[in-house]
């Protein structure tokens, strides 16, 4: 049987860092079988649906280039509609099926009545002890079931769950699991406004897109079981896809799950990308934001659940799909540990091509005005990247590389301006001036000849270059920023020293 997968989100909001592992694990699984990565949109709860979700599910998926073979928008795939609010009467006829099958049934109870049963009965349950005494089509007579359907009054179709039956999954991560279905309530299939539920949409269409195997986080394990009575119900279990149920995703520290609200707590993104939503509360930002490469992110999710049983960490998307398999995934929950994704991104930015990183760059360039070539931004990247953890440090640690230094390191600054410095840096300008050619070795050497020269010693001197070209200890070397600067804006950056120091050294003098 061919391995087909789906990635199932239901589009409520942005999609959370943990749906993006979980459709990362469907797409790695479905590369290595060489199978099929589906995206279906599971949107039947209308009253969480929320505008622009899908898109972003859809944006998030093409930015981490995890690309469906099949399903909504222009994926493509001969199993269509993907969206499950486009396929409303497929759910519709299947119910009814159901029904015929006598294991479904007809209910009529109105929320109100139910409320009141709630209201009564301490954990009041919808089930085969409890269904006998409510207004259903098991117990009212046949023609007034067909009254009530005739005259257009609201029913639900609930799932049938017989008493006393043992169902048993054997998921790929978790091993047996085992559910006695007189705990089960009779779950609602097809609601009164005529959508199907969760369950019975995500069962049929696991069916008819026939999907092999399930992949998907540990909350829905408990659904699991009325699944497989579904199953059971349509006469499908012999191709009842494999259940793997993955990890929960724990905050960085303490218990529980990680929570969209985390991002805030502990200042880290915990989306894909930047969302807003209608309130500050529902707004984020997002990794792609932040300034991670995609494959930094894919990266860290990777590992946030499984091992490759062996030490290596740094994985591509393609030695992710052939050392992933599902055996290696952990069933504690994983967790988030974000100053490890920050180490993967450092590693990535390091890893990449100068020009690749010039691409990333030149966005956050342009919105800071910096009018550059893309060369140059090479450079900026070569220079910079052993330096950064984000893509945004290339501008903003690195700014001083797009214009004048704006903030001298003062401590430093003092300790090494002294009488007569300021004839060492304008002498060292002229020597700037007129070295030949003007590449980083032959600036090296002309300046530790002139040391050599002046009887200084290269801690007098190297420290004053630096602060002249970053204003900081800090950066890339020396003689690479001033060759990537060039000749004129070194000489200039060495007279706004001067005047930086001797009005350092005239305050000095004047206090
Ligand atoms: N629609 C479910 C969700 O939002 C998917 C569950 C499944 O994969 O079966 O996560």
């Amino acid at each position: 049987m061919s391995v087909r997968v789906r990635f199932a989100p239901s589009p409520t909001g942005a999609l959370h860092i943990g749906g993006v592992r979980t459709a990362l694990y469907n797409y790695l699984f479905a590369k290595q079988q060489g199978g099929t990565f589906i995206l279906r949109i599971e949107d039947t709860d209308q009253n969480r649906y929320v505008p622009g979700a899908e898109a972003y599910i859809i944006e998030s998926l093409k930015w981490l280039g995890l690309t469906p073979d099949e399903g909504v928008g222009d994926f493509g795939g001969t199993f269509g509609p993907y969206r499950q609010s486009d396929r409303k009467d497929i759910y519709h006829k299947y119910a009814l099926e159901l029904v015929e099958r006598g294991h479904a049934y007809y209910a009529f109870d109105t929320p109100e009545e139910l409320e009141q049963r709630r209201q009564e009965t301490d954990n009041f349950t919808y089930h085969f002890a409890t269904r006998n005494g409510l207004s259903n089509s098991l117990v009212l007579p046949q023609d007034e079931v067909h009254a009530r359907l005739n005259s257009g009054a609201p029913y639900v179709i609930r799932l049938k769950v017989e008493p006393d039956q043992e169902i048993h999954i054997r998921d790929l991560i978790r091993g047996d699991v085992r559910f006695q279905s007189s705990e089960l309530d009779d779950k609602v299939l097809l609601k009164a406004d005529g959508m199907p539920t969760y369950h019975l949409a995500n069962i049929v269409d696991d069916h008819l897109m026939q999907i092999s195997h399930v992949i998907r986080g540990e909350e829905w394990l408990p659904s699991t079981a009325h699944h497989v009575l579904l199953y059971r119900g349509f006469g499908w279990e012999d191709t009842m896809p494999q259940f793997a149920h993955l990890p929960l995703i724990l905050k960085p520290v303490g218990n529980g799950k990680l929570s969209k609200r985390d991002g805030a707590k502990f200042g880290m993104p915990v989306f894909p990308l930047s969302w807003e939503g209608e309130t500050a509360d529902d707004s984020f930002t997002g990794f792609r934001e932040t300034g991670f490469l995609p494959e930094a992110v894919l990266n860290f999710l990777a590992l946030l659940g499984w091992h490759p049983g062996d030490d290596r960490e740094l994985f591509n998307l393609d030695e992710l799909i052939d050392a992933f398999s599902v055996e290696h995934i952990s069933k504690g929950g994983a967790r988030f540990d974000y100053e490890k994704a920050k180490w993967f991104n450092q590693k990535y930015i390091q890893a990449a091509e100068n020009d690749i990183l010039a691409s990333h760059i030149r966005p956050l360039a342009d919105e800071k005005g910096y009018r550059v070539s893309d060369a140059y931004l090479a450079t900026v990247a070569g220079l910079m990247k052993e330096r950064v953890t984000f893509l945004p440090d290339f501008v903003e640690k690195g700014y001083y590389l797009f214009e004048p230094v704006l903030d001298y390191d003062l401590d430093m600054l003092q300790k090494k301006w002294q009488d007569g410095t300021a004839q060492v840096v304008r002498e060292l300008k002229t020597l700037v001036a007129e070295a030949m050619p003007y590449e980083s070795a032959s600036l090296e050497q002309a300046v530790k000849t002139f040391i050599q020269e002046k009887g200084l010693k290269p801690g007098d001197v190297l420290p004053l270059l630096r602060l002249a070209l970053a204003g900081t200890m800090q950066g890339p070397a020396v003689f690479d920023m001033a060759v990537a600067l060039g000749r004129d804006e070194f000489a200039g950056r060495l007279d706004l020293l001067v005047q930086q120091g001797e009005k350092l050294l005239s305050s000095a003098v004047g206090s």
